[in-house]
C-alpha cells in the first residue's frame, strides 16, 4: 500500500481518493489546471480526475393491471426498477434498458418526473436519481437480477422506505403531481 498524501474532503468516497496516477503512476497533485478550480491531476502524463456524481433512473411502470414493482435482497422491501447510467449512455435509453434487465418488459418512457439528489457518504457517493414515467408496450413479466418482481394496483402500491430514495421521490411525484 503506497503512502497517502493527497487529502480529500470528506465528501469524497474513499474509493476515489485517488494518490498516484492511473495512468502512469505518478503521485498526483491538486492544482487550477483546466480552470480556477483545484483539480487532481498528474504532473507526468496529464492525467486529470473528474469524477462526476453518480447517475442513476428510476421507472415508474404502468403495466396491464397497475405498476411494476420488484423485490431486491436487501430488505428494505419493494422497490421500482432502476440503476445506474452507464457512461455515454442517455438516461432514457438506461431506464428502457434497466427494465427490461430487471422485469423482462419492454416500455416506453411517457414522461420525466423530474430529478432529485442525494449526498450518499459512501458507495455510490453523490447521486443525480433521473425519474421517469414508462409504459410496458411489450415483453413478458420475469424475475430479473434484482428479485421478484410483480404487478401491483396503484391504489395498493405500499409507501416505499425512504432509504429507498429513487423509488420512493419517483413515486411521490407519480402518485401526487
Ligand atoms: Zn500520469
Amino acid at each position: 500500500m503506497k503512502e497517502i498524501h493527497l487529502p480529500y474532503s470528506d465528501q469524497v468516497i474513499a474509493a476515489h481518493r485517488f494518490q498516484y496516477c492511473p495512468m502512469c503512476t505518478a503521485a498526483l497533485k491538486r492544482s487550477p489546471v483546466i480552470d480556477a478550480i483545484p483539480r487532481i491531476h498528474c504532473p507526468a502524463c496529464g492525467w486529470i480526475q473528474l469524477v462526476s456524481d453518480c447517475v442513476c433512473v428510476i421507472s415508474v411502470v404502468k403495466a396491464e393491471g397497475g405498476v411494476v414493482l420488484l423485490y431486491p435482497p436487501d430488505g428494505l422491501g419493494p422497490g421500482l426498477p432502476g440503476g445506474i447510467v452507464e457512461y455515454g449512455e442517455a438516461p432514457e435509453e438506461a431506464a428502457v434498458r434497466e427494465v427490461l434487465e430487471e422485469t423482462g418488459l419492454q416500455v416506453m418512457i411517457v414522461q420525466s418526473l423530474g430529478w432529485s439528489y442525494v449526498a450518499y457518504p459512501d458507495f455510490p457517493g453523490p447521486t443525480v436519481y433521473i425519474l421517469f414515467e414508462a409504459e410496458a408496450v411489450g415483453g413478458s413479466l420475469k424475475e430479473g437480477d434484482e428479485g421478484p418482481v410483480c404487478i401491483c394496483p396503484v391504489e395498493d402500491v405500499p409507501v416505499f422506505s425512504p432509504q429507498r430514495h429513487g423509488s420512493y421521490t419517483a413515486w411521490q411525484r407519480f402518485s401526487h403531481p
